[in-house]
């Protein structure tokens, strides 16, 4: 089966979307100089274990267990035609449906009792690799990102080893974008060779898309009668011409208070003046009174 799947690819002719060790840039820090010193996985004393149930697996690896005769450990199947590997992390990756090792279990159905790899020579790529992967960033470089969930790993002077781990990685991306391409523009020949019991029926694709356009379709015309309503002239006018009544009104109530307000002073101004005036005949007659008890008194001493 991975005969026919190289023939099918060779059609494609697919060297400008595929990588070479030698383009790729490291993205990968603290772990080394990446010159003298390099990151190793050191499966052999790990207590993690990093191979649950469910790893997922690419078109080729697939056409390889067939040929091992593995394949009733695989399941599932090819979802949705592209896989892009363009953030640094993997974050931003359309994440789509791929075939993986079953398992019943929560961990690989390759581990054996002492926790090692049943398949070893054989295991998928996505193994070799781990954790190594090959990412595309905005610029179009391509990067060897070190992912998380390997943290027992050592440093040493293995540049051998190291590359291998390189070497995986970069097959293992060219593998899969070759066999999106496949996915993409050679689904019957694919089916000819076999591979349709991994692949996702089309009449299901269709639907999905039917019922994406109807999605779009009603967000398009959502949006649309919003630009409407923003743009009909009548509204903007209508607008206008109540903005400016409401002004007119605001102007004219303005002008009202203001006169109010000067009434009003004027009013306790007058009502300030009557009191000062109250006040100081008050004052004057109580002056008076004062004056003339004063007399009175004078007079009475000059009596005795
Ligand atoms: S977690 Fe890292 S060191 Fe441990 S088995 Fe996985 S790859 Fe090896
Ligand atoms: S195939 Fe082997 S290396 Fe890969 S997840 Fe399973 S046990 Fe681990």
């Amino acid at each position: 089966m991975l005969d026919k799947l190289e023939k099918l690819a060779e059609e494609l002719n697919l060297n400008d979307i595929t990588v070479r060790t030698e383009d790729v840039i490291f993205a990968i820090q603290g772990k080394g100089d990446l010159k003298n010193n390099f990151p190793i996985p050191d499966c052999e004393n790990c207590v993690e274990k990093c191979c649950p149930a469910g790893v997922a697996v690419s078109l080729f690896d697939v056409a390889r267990f067939i040929d091992l005769g593995l394949d009733n450990f695989i399941a599932g199947k090819f979802e949705g035609y592209v896989e892009l590997f363009l953030s640094e992390d993997g974050g931003s990756n359309v994440k789509l449906s791929r075939p993986y090792m079953s398992s019943e279990t929560k961990l690989c159905v390759f581990q054996n009792e002492e926790k090692k790899c049943s398949i070893y020579e054989n295991r998928p790529l996505i193994c070799r690799a781990f954790p190594l992967a090959i990412r595309i960033d905005d610029d179009r470089n391509r990067l060897a990102i070190w992912m998380g969930g390997c943290q027992s790993y050592k440093i040493t002077s293995n540049k051998e080893a190291f590359y291998q781990l390189l070497d995986s990685a970069v097959q293992d991306y060219n593998e899969k974008v070759t066999a999106n391409s496949l996915l993409m523009y050679l689904r019957n020949a694919l089916r000819e060779n076999g591979f349709g019991k991994y692949m996702e029926d089309e009449w299901k694709i269709l639907i999905d898309y039917n019922k994406k356009n109807k999605e779009l379709e009603r967000q398009v015309k959502d949006f649309q009668q919003v630009v409407e309503r923003f743009r009909m002239p009548q509204d903007i006018n209508s607008i206008l011409n109540r903005m400016q009544s409401e002004n007119e009104w605001l102007k004219e109530r303005l002008i009202h208070l203001e006169n109010e307000m000067k009434q009003q002073s004027e009013r306790a101004h007058a009502i300030i003046s009557d009191l000062t005036k109250q006040i100081s005949s008050e004052y004057r007659k109580l002056i008076e009174t004062l004056i003339q008890n004063e007399k009175e008194k004078s007079r009475g001493f000059w009596k005795r």
